[in-house]
């Protein structure tokens, strides 16, 4: 059943301006009386893209898709037919007439109009109320600060809610406005008495509109600390679902589908400063919640080969965030990649001090979903324990199990896992399921006695070899007297895996003579460390200097192993010209101490 009358939609096919609608997605280029260029539907190097500007028809001779302005905006931005007719006619600014509808439908949709208009009244209202208004005064100075030029405030319709209870109410019913209507629209809130008043006040607004550019409500900043919430947005309602809209996906919508790329930022203030900085392909989720339908527009919008950039805070929140967006993107097969943005550091700062490079910079670096996951895995680790490793290496395994083999960006993550265990990457990759012994054989246990103690190291599991190299070493040094005192000095914290260990060998420099007269330190980790190390220290007969030599050249040949995978990593070749020498002079020394040895 047409909603509009044919008539006015061939008036709408002849009025459209088909080669600024096409241009939008691909670079056209004239060509006598036709435009070409590269096709939007397909990964193509020679243009075979070709548009009759007269007629308003396309075609490409790669793909074989063609059709009119209609069907392209009904291809290109993933809409039905009533909606991408609804879409032209907004922009051209042709009124189309509707078919003969039924009453209450008709009802329904008059409404929903004017609701929508007086919401673009309201929008219209506060905006002007920021830039002439002497009580928004601190707003506009806020907003500078930010760093944020009155173009770009201007173009995103950024305005201010006055301190007064009413000054909306008042004015939306002098141009006609029932207060039903203003309670619908979510901007204005019923007191207890039973009278109605403003539900924005005090605030900085910015309009949320839907990516036709409708403003469907408003978000809204405090100006004062004990203003109750600091951002505020109108309830959901008829119109307004947070779920479904993205702070500036009307005006990133060209530059989406031209980039094939969308990043997505946590605040209204970031999207405004990136925009101010040129990366048009901004927008942002209101607070944390992304969901299913905004990665869906996103997708479409970005087109087949596009990619969602994911540039939301480091703290826990965002994280979750991204990791649920993340398991999302997997589900319907989107790319999308996550931006590492610097603690403490938001995307309007970052471009505010270094330009648009900054944040382009950071894009490169983006991390896959499984890339992502696993450093979250090693952030979370517990490095600590041989048990703390032994997990994290069990999930970063599996994690890198399912991604293809033989690939570099595989090498790579083995690498790092590698790197941050401090095991050898064989163990990352090695198949077997949960953390265990993939190749260590042990001797059969024992049946475990109750309770066992829970930080008790497991012999034989990469975790437990990683930290035992360091362990021994403490334990020879403080068995070898004043040689051990002094080879305990040369240690610097980069020969150290751990947190712990490099504890243990502050709290040993300290407590050389009687390592147990200082405990408890108050850190129950290192006091079952120091307490082992000590035991093993008396009970072990002396293994003489040569023990100790070897046992720190090793200590220090995983440190210049660790160094050069860095290195290499970073592509540092002077850097890895310089520790390959290290490496050999260490060989050298191990050589010449077992020559000695008898
Ligand atoms: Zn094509």
């Amino acid at each position: 059943m047409a909603r509009y009358t044919q008539d006015s939609i061939e008036r709408l096919r002849e009025s459209v301006d088909t080669v600024a609608i096409v241009s939008r997605r691909t670079d056209l280029r004239r060509v006598g009386s036709r435009y070409v260029g590269l096709c939007p539907f397909h990964e193509e190097r020679t243009p075979s893209f070709s548009l009759d500007a007269e007629r308003g028809l396309y075609h490409c001779f790669g793909c074989g898709k063609g059709g009119d302005t209609i069907e392209f905006v009904m291809e290109t931005e993933g809409l039905p037919f009533p909606e991408a007719v609804e879409q032209l006619a907004q922009d051209a600014g042709i009124e189309l007439e509707r078919d003969r509808e039924d009453p209450r439908e008709e009802e329904r949709r008059r409404h929903r109009e004017r609701l929508l208009a007086l919401l673009d009244r309201t929008a219209g209202f506060y905006a002007n109320y920021l830039w002439g208004a002497a009580e928004a005064r601190r707003a506009r100075d806020y907003l500078a600060s930010r760093g944020l030029s009155e173009e770009v405030l201007r173009t995103f319709r950024v305005g201010y809610a006055p301190k007064a209870w009413d000054r909306v109410l008042m004015g939306a019913q002098r141009d006609g406005f029932k207060p039903d209507e203003l309670l619908a629209a979510g901007l204005a809130r019923r007191g207890r008495g039973g009278g109605i008043y403003d539900w924005f006040r005090e605030r900085i607004t910015f309009p949320l509109a839907d990516s036709r550019g409708r403003v469907l409500g408003f978000g809204a900043r405090a100006m004062r600390e004990d203003q109750g919430a600091k951002y505020v947005n109108t309830p959901e309602g008829e119109l307004y679902h947070k779920g479904r809209l993205l702070f500036g996906m009307d005006r990133a919508r060209g530059a989406v589908a031209k980039s094939g790329r969308v990043v997505v930022v946590e605040g209204y203030t970031d999207v405004l400063a990136l925009h101010q900085a040129g990366v048009e392909d901004s927008v942002a989720i209101m607070g944390t919640a992304f969901t299913g339908e905004q990665l869906g527009e996103l997708a479409r919008t970005a087109g087949e080969q596009g990619t969602v950039f994911l540039a939301l805070d480091a703290d826990r929140a965002g994280r979750d965030a991204m990791l649920r967006a993340a398991r999302m993107a997997e589900e319907r097969n989107v790319g999308l990649r996550v931006v590492q943005m610097p603690e403490g550091t938001d995307p309007a700062e970052l471009v505010t001090d270094g330009g648009p490079e900054a944040i382009v910079s950071l894009l490169t670096k983006a991390l896959s979903v499984v890339e992502f996951e696993v450093e979250r895995v090693l952030d979370a680790a517990d490095l600590d324990t041989p048990e703390g490793r032994d997990r994290a290496l069990a999930e970063a395994r599996d994690l890198i199990a399912a991604t293809p083999q033989r690939s570099a960006r595989r090498d790579h993550l083995v690498g790092k896992v590698a790197d941050r265990l401090d095991i050898a990457p064989h163990f990352v990759t090695a198949v077997g399921g949960s953390a265990g012994t993939p190749s260590v054989p042990s001797a059969p246990e024992a049946p475990k006695p109750q309770a066992p103690r829970a930080a008790a190291p497991r012999p034989g599991t990469p975790g437990a070899a990683s930290l035992g190299a360091e362990r021994v070493f403490l334990a020879l040094c403080l068995a070898a007297g004043p040689l051990g005192r002094e080879h305990l000095a040369r240690l610097v914290p980069d020969h150290f895996s751990s947190s712990l260990t490099r504890r243990a060998r502050d709290y040993l420099t300290d407590h050389f003579h009687d390592p147990l007269a200082g405990l408890p330190s108050g850190d129950a980790q290192l006091d079952e460390m120091v307490a082992g190390i000590a035991l093993e220290a008396d009970n072990d007969p002396p293994k003489g200097d040569d023990s100790l030599r070897m046992s720190f050249l090793a200590l220090e040949l995983k440190r210049i192993e660790r160094d050069l995978r860095r290195a290499r990593e970073a592509g540092d070749f002077t850097e890895q010209g310089r520790l390959a020498l290290a490496k050999r002079q260490v060989f050298d020394e191990m050589s010449s101490v077992m020559g000695q040895a008898t």
